[in-house]
């Protein structure tokens, strides 16, 4: 362990946790039939352009590029030049006429019970033409943008399509956002056109979405021209006369006939914001084709998708770039039939994902860890009422997965059966950069394992320099890929110092990561987390996965807070599990000792935490990621910072009410 205080690398290892040596082969008979095989990385190392440009053929383009990358005005990278495309009939017009238009798309699941609707490609497709020649009718016209609020819908996937068809690009934000959240997006992009619903159903309950656009109409200005508002829970809404449109008028009496136009490589597919785990969410620009390649490439590879067989389910919102990518982009342009689901996992009961796997046969789970631990904490006795048998694949993103999680995971849900894919990536990326392949590579609970074939990761140390195996440092990536972010909406500087400053020529994505002795990579945690105790750097990552490693604890999360004679200390927020503690009990002080002694022997003694903190809830961003800034901002007696993407903002104020009544030592 280095004493050097001035640098952020974690340096603790995960020995502890990495060394049960939890490993899982890939299934025989998944390897056997895997849509790729372990020659996929020779292939794509010996000559990765060659092997991105054999991946942009599984698309369809209205002409071909004339070179793969250009890469000579970094970090503006262009990839396909030359190329056009058209991303809609790219997802589905082509399957429709490859003659699958009877397939279903979409099995969409609303959240009242027997609330449901499959769309079939054919269906999909007459529905995006519509909605295409309903926009133009509005005025949208290629490169205008186009703001999506919705809840989660076919028509949103419609909408998403018809703005790609038209080359306008979109900015979907999360329909739990706020007016203001709305109006900074549409404002930031100069969206003209804001697409929406009367509401949803989330919790048992018609939520609003209307008056939130209205309020954000009212303070972008003049920016917004048209407002398209799905109807979907019948209740009331103002009317703007003249801007506001119901769908169902200016969509359903449309031709089912839109010609699609290619559209250059480069042009701007969307801007997605990102999560705002660490700050104010950053718009990241994707274009069309090096984005399609990297999202269908990666979604059938790490997927393993076979679309006539499989039946695909993301969990992820639309509003996040999981359910763009692997929800929207990836999945319908492999053709893929996949589970669309509306509302909130415990509604009308808790086993309610579990009853959808069930009815629907899905055979690949996508989700994110924070989901998996809340159902940890719930016990398995719920799932276990379920079939989930047809289930054959799952996958995990958002945060890194904490081992016993991982094991829970590949044991409750996929019945010992079903490999998991922990896929690590970012808005920025795109598309999936690290992850196992199913059918290739083994599985180790609480690694993302190696870099995808075409992709280049390192893990670097302060000088840059690729740290060997056993060692930890930052997360990196050495060469351009095709969906990687173009820039940040209208600041090219901020892209610049963003990413490509830190190590001059490498994107850095702000994680920490480290190599076990097989050289596989496990993520530690954003950086800016890292906690320096005594010179020691520690790892969030590393002291979470210890403590969900004790049977009562089903989630925590770890803060540093200065710390008079250790410069920082460790602070944890823990969620116990539902029968560690009889209803109403509080914790008792055995219980907090015991947890602080089992950090120490998994990790050592610089590890113990000085402070623990049963809490019932931990703050998270609406996308499920901890957001530990504000934990620490409550740990250090601040006042807490930025909320706006926080889920539920009751819950800092619980937080803080504890923290003040219970007594450090
Ligand atoms: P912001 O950049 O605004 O702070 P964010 O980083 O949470 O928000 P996203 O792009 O949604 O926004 O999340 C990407 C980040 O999520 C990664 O940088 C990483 O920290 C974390 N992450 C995603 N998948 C994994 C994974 N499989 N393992 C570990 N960490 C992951
Ligand atoms: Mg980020």
């Amino acid at each position: 362990m280095s004493d050097d205080k001035s640098s952020e690398t974690p340096q603790t290892g995960l020995e502890n946790l990495m060394r049960e040596e939890r490993r899982f082969e890939p299934p025989a008979e998944l390897a056997q039939n895997a849509n790729v095989t372990a020659e996929v990385y020779d292939e794509a190392s010996a000559d990765r352009l060659a092997f991105w440009a054999k991946q942009a053929e599984r698309l369809h383009w209205t002409e071909p590029h004339q070179e793969v990358l250009d890469w000579s005005n970094p970090p503006f990278a262009k990839w396909f030049v030359g190329g056009k495309l058209n991303a809609a009939y790219n997802c589905v017009d082509r399957h429709v006429e490859a003659g699958n238009g009877d397939r279903v798309a979409l099995h969409w699941v609303g959240e009242p019970a027997d609330d449901t609707r499959s769309l079939t490609y054919a269906e999909l497709q007459d529905e995006v033409c519509r909605a295409s020649n309903a926009l133009t009718e509005l005025g949208v016209a290629a490169g205008d943008r186009v703001a999506i609020y919705m809840p989660m819908i076919p028509e949103t996937v419609v909408a998403m399509l018809a703005c790609a068809r038209l080359g306008a690009p979109h900015t979907v934000v999360f329909g739990g956002f706020s007016a203001d959240a709305l109006a900074s997006r549409v404002v930031d992009c100069g969206a003209k056109v804001i697409i929406t619903a009367d509401g949803g159903y989330r919790r048992g309950a018609a939520s609003a979405l209307k008056p939130a656009v209205d309020e954000a109409c009212e303070k972008a200005g003049d920016i917004v021209e048209k407002v398209l508002v799905v109807r979907r829970t019948e209740q009331d809404v103002e009317w703007t006369e003249g801007r506001d449109v119901w769908w169902h008028e200016a969509v359903g009496n449309q031709s089912t006939s839109h010609d699609a136009q290619g559209f250059d490589a480069e042009h701007p597919l969307y801007v997605m914001y990102t999560s705002g785990t660490t700050g104010k969410p950053k718009g990241i620009l994707h274009t069309t084709g090096g984005y399609l390649v990297g999202t269908s490439y990666t979604h059938w590879s790490v997927f393993d998708l076979k679309p006539e067989t499989d039946v695909y389910w993301c969990t992820a919102d639309v509003g996040w770039v999981t359910g763009h990518s692997y929800m929207v982009y990836g999945p319908l342009s492999n053709g893929a039939t996949q589970v669309m689901y509306e509302g909130t996992p415990d509604t009308p009961h808790k086993g309610r994902w579990w009853e959808i796997i069930q009815q629907y046969g899905v055979t690949i789970f996508y989700t994110a860890p924070t989901a998996i631990r809340t159902f940890m904490k719930q016990g398995e006795e719920i799932p276990n009422e379920f079939d989930m048998s047809s289930l054959r694949l799952l996958g995990s993103v958002g945060e890194s997965i904490n081992p016993e999680a991982y094991v829970w995971y590949h044991r409750v849900i996929g019945g010992d059966r079903c490999p998991i894919v922990d896929t690590w990536w970012q808005t920025e990326t795109g598309q999936i950069m690290v992850s196992p392949l199913p059918g290739v590579t083994a599985g180790k609970p609480g690694s993302a394992m190696k870099a995808l074939p075409g992709i280049s990761a390192a893990v670097v140390n302060d000088e840059a320099q690729a740290v060997g195996n056993g060692s930890g440092g930052y997360l990196v990536l050495t060469e351009p890929w095709p969906a990687m972010l173009r820039t940040i909406w209208g600041d090219d500087e901020r892209f610049k110092d963003t990413y490509w400053s830190r190590f001059p020529g490498k994107y850095f994505a702000g994680d920490g990561a480290k190599l076990d002795d097989d050289g596989d990579i496990w993520l530690l945690g954003r950086v800016d987390d890292v906690m320096n105790v005594s010179g020691h750097r520690l790892s969030t990552t590393e002291i979470e996965s210890a403590l969900v490693s004790h049977p009562k604890v089903a989630e925590a999360a770890v803060v540093g807070a200065t710390d008079d004679t250790t410069g920082q200390a460790v602070c944890a927020f823990v969620i116990l599990r539902e029968s560690a503690l009889k209803d109403g009990e509080e914790a008792p002080d055995s219980l907090i000792e015991e947890l602080r002694k089992h950090v120490q022997k998994e990790i050592g003694a610089i590890a113990k935490p000085r402070q623990i903190m049963v809490v019932q809830e931990l703050p998270k961003t609406r996308s499920g990621k901890i957001m530990r800034r504000l934990l620490r901002d409550v740990a250090e007696h601040r006042e807490v910072g930025d909320v706006t993407t926080l889920a539920d903002s009751s819950v800092m104020s619980l937080i803080e009410k504890g923290m003040s009544s219970s007594s450090e030592d």
